[in-house]
């Protein structure tokens, strides 16, 4: 460890990160307690886990547990700075870091850091496979759900670890500096927590704020927002564009090209990307321009054929324009994690010709008319799900919508407004909780119902 602890103190002891920092730090011999606002019976699954020698201060955050000393605070994701007992750390002069610094401090090799409003997940885990397809001894973690602080340790000279980082992750870094960072897209999101979109972005901005003229930066050319920051960007910029071919890689006669290899050259055909929607093709242009940058940081050449093939290869994630399943010439797409207008807007006007889209859920306060000229265009029928029903109504009035029970009246109700051909995309908009637990069992229904209507035990005629 570069930073030598003595007594930590882990603030929030969350699912993962919390309790895989915590063990890290104790592993090396630091004295470590940790402190949640939950009680003990909450987090009892958690505690089990924790190393014996872990102390645990549960249902009470107050500044005054620092009356016991500590060299360091670390902070889990999510954990906001502007806690009274994080700023009485700050007054008292005890370092604050978030488990991403501790994690970046502790790690060897290379990172590659991936932010943007939506597509991060997705662009992590297919960056990662090409990567690790390529050869390179390659690791993926952070936002994406492994937290990065249980990978530090597994980390050579040679490793590239692959970073998915959320706003709020990269608001709390000091010294992380990714070797190849990339911005995907920004678009509205989290606005509850940010004063406006320039606080927002200026969040995601950090990402490359400590790169130096030997790193990489990629970037959206789609992207208004991202474009008209282009003076600030690192020198070793790239872009990517799914219409203009000026950018570093570029959609062109169905064919995604590289400048970058010297002249510009055509590495994939779109019918080798496996996955759906012009999203995806615009992660795939990404993570290509991030391989490719990451072999000029280790002096290597990057293998073309065998970019292609990795790409051929990625699956998706689930609950991402997932194909649900195929019946009755209508194809079903489980795009349960769009949550967000920039996400539901790059999923409809993936629809080829037409389609029918399920929206809906608990809202989140955003202008969901942004969304109206574009599934006017595309939806041949809209089915509207859960409590945001009526506004839904009210944005598509005029437009063929119905309302649905539920998920299984939602398909139902979906296939009879569709014709053979169409797309049938569970794209919500909305956070699930008012109908179900979360994105994922939104998703898991959405596919039962699917599959239950091509076995016929769900009738909709
Ligand atoms: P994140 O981790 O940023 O939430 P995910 O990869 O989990 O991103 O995808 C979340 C949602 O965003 C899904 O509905 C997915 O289809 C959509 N999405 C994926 N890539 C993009 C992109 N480049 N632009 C807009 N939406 C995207």
């Amino acid at each position: 460890m570069n930073d030598t602890y003595r007594k930590a103190l882990v603030v929030g002891l969350g699912y993962r990160t919390g309790l895989a920092t915590a063990n890290f730090l104790a592993a090396r011999g630091v004295d470590v307690a940790v402190t949640d606002t939950k009680s003990a019976d909450e987090l009892a699954d958690i505690i089990a886990k924790l190393d014996t020698s872990v102390r645990v201060i549960a249902g009470n955050q107050e500044p005054s547990i620092l009356d016991e000393g500590f060299d360091v605070a670390v902070l889990s994701p999510g954990v906001p700075r502007i806690i009274p007992l994080v700023r009485e750390a700050e007054n008292r002069r005890i370092p604050v870091i978030a488990e991403i610094e501790l994690a970046y401090r502790n790690m060897k090799g290379y990172t590659v850091g991936i932010t943007g409003t939506d597509g991060k997940s997705t662009t992590t885990s297919l960056t990662g496979h090409i990567l690790s397809s390529l050869g390179f001894h390659t690791l993926v973690g952070g936002n994406i759900g492994i937290p990065l602080i249980s990978l530090a340790q597994q980390t050579t000279d040679k490793t590239v670890t692959v970073i998915e980082l959320s706003s709020f992750m990269l608001e709390t870094i000091d010294t992380f500096k990714p070797d190849v960072a990339a911005i995907l897209n920004v678009t509205p999101d989290h606005l509850d927590r940010y004063n406006g979109m320039d606080e927002y972005f200026a969040a995601k901005k950090r990402i490359f704020m400590n790169q130096s003229d030997d790193d990489w930066f990629v970037y959206n050319m789609d992207s208004d927002m991202l474009m008209a920051a282009r003076g600030e960007y690192p020198v070793n910029s790239l872009c990517f564009s799914t219409g203009n071919n000026e950018a570093d890689a570029f959609i062109f006669n169905d064919r995604l090209y590289f400048s970058m290899l010297g002249v510009d050259l055509p590495v994939a055909r779109l019918d080798d990307i496996p996955v759906l929607g012009i999203h995806n093709v615009q992660n795939v242009l990404a993570s290509v321009l991030m391989v490719i940058a990451l072999h000029k940081k280790t002096g290597t050449s990057p293998d073309p054929g065998r970019i292609v093939d990795a790409i051929r290869t990625f699956k998706g994630l689930e609950h991402r324009m997932e194909q649900a399943g195929e019946y009755m010439g209508r194809t079903f797409v489980n795009d349960s994690k769009a949550t967000t207008i920039g996400a539901v807007e790059m999923a409809v006007r993936s629809i080829k010709d037409k389609g029918i889209l399920i929206i809906g859920g608990r809202t989140k306060g955003d202008d969901y008319s942004r969304l109206r000229d574009v599934v006017m265009e595309k939806a041949r029928g809209i089915v509207l799900i859960g409590e945001s029903a009526e506004m839904f109504a009210s944005i598509f009035s005029g437009m063929n919508f119905t309302k649905a029970a539920d998920m299984e009246d939602a398909v139902v109700k979906a296939m009879r407004m569709s014709a053979e051909g169409d797309m049938i995309l569970l794209s919500p908009a909305c956070a699930s909780f008012d109908m179900f637990t979360s994105y994922d069992e939104r998703g898991k229904v959405f596919k039962e119902c699917v599959k239950k209507l091509a076995g016929g035990k769900i009738s909709w005629t």
